[in-house]
């Protein structure tokens, strides 16, 4: 019994060495941690649904029921990929989707050949086939980037309860503003210390972009506008890349 408790909490020990690694792997670069870990996986998840993904149940129903992806995932899906699994997907959201059309064509002509009291049935119908046609649901792209950034936010979240983390962690960007909202979300008072740091990075970041700010105005003034210009031009493109993040989910 005792040793069934030993291993599962070697296992819970490892599961955590792990997370700490992958944390501090993602904090030695620049930029929003939980936005790399994404765009990693999208990267290695996007080789693996033209390989297999694309054919199975959960992302063929996705795709069928949106008519292809997000905007954003549609451009990366018409960059990438073999054209035979693009066709494959194609193809097979036309035909789940023409028969749903052609009910509807069926629908309206029903409509003109009934009386006033079968119409209020079929314009009922003809609303619940619209809505069954439609593109719904989210992207298959989103979803699956949405749990990752998920368990990536717990993770950072757990390990910055190790002091080395905490001091990575401090000399780092911070977070994006949806992935700070995010961790944000997560609040518990057995994460309070972490939070406390993630908020004071936070803050550290949002200042340095204001005094770029400030300092582009300056420079303005015709009192200093001989003084060169350096990176407070570029301000807004990192204002943009903070606050919109990487990988922002459509909806
Ligand atoms: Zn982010
Ligand atoms: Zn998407």
């Amino acid at each position: 019994m005792s040793s069934k408790r030993d291993e599962k909490e070697g296992l819970k020990s490892r599961l955590n060495k792990t997370k700490i690694i992958e944390v501090k792997r993602l904090l030695q670069h620049e930029g929003c941690p939980i936005c790399r870990a994404c765009d990693e996986y999208l990267e290695r998840s996007l080789f693996w649904f033209f390989a297999e993904a694309y054919g199975e149940g959960v992302a063929v129903s996705r795709y069928i029921d949106r008519w292809g992806f997000c905007e954003k995932h549609t451009k990366m899906v018409a960059k990438s990929g073999p054209k035979w699994q693009k066709t494959v997907i194609y193809s097979w959201i036309l035909n789940a989707k023409l028969p749903e059309i052609q009910v509807l064509h069926k629908l309206l002509e029903a409509y003109t050949e009934s009386n006033f009291v079968k119409r209020i049935a079929v314009l009922k119908e003809l609303k619940n086939t619209i809505s069954k046609a439609r593109p719904r649901g989210g992207c298959y792209f989103c979803e699956t980037i949405a749990q990752t950034a998920s368990s990536y936010v717990h993770s950072l979240l757990d390990a910055l309860a190790y002091q080395e983390v905490q001091n990575l962690y401090r000399k780092s960007t911070g977070l994006c503003i949806p992935h700070f909202f995010q961790v944000l979300e997560l609040f518990h008072e057995n994460y309070v210390q972490q939070l406390k740091i993630i908020v004071e990075v936070q803050i550290e970041q949002l200042n340095r972009l204001k005094y770029d700010f400030d300092e582009f105005f300056r420079k303005e003034d015709y009192r200093f506008s001989n003084e060169p210009k350096d990176k407070e031009q570029f301000a807004w493109i990192r204002a943009i890349k903070l606050f919109m993040g990487n990988t922002c989910p459509e909806d």
